[in-house]
């Protein structure tokens, strides 16, 4: 009867993902992701934040300050 042990490793709460870079608008959403803004700082038009990047981020990451 061996208890499962429970991980703490919860992607997305610390180090690079979009949950915590500063160009991630999750008010202005279309999907639960939000948008990157990224794109609208550097000329181009804002993304819809891909589920197989959210947990992990992208090179333009920069932790958002709180
Ligand atoms: S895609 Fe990159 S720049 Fe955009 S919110 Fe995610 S980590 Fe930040």
């Amino acid at each position: 009867m061996a208890a499962k042990e429970r991980s703490n490793a919860t992607p997305g709460e610390s180090g690079r993902s979009c949950w915590n870079c500063r160009y991630q608008d999750i008010t202005r959403q279309d999907t639960f992701l939000g948008v990157c803004t990224w794109f609208s700082k550097h000329g181009r038009k804002d993304k819809q934040i891909p589920p197989d990047k959210v947990d992990v981020g992208c090179n333009h990451f920069e932790q958002k300050v709180r």
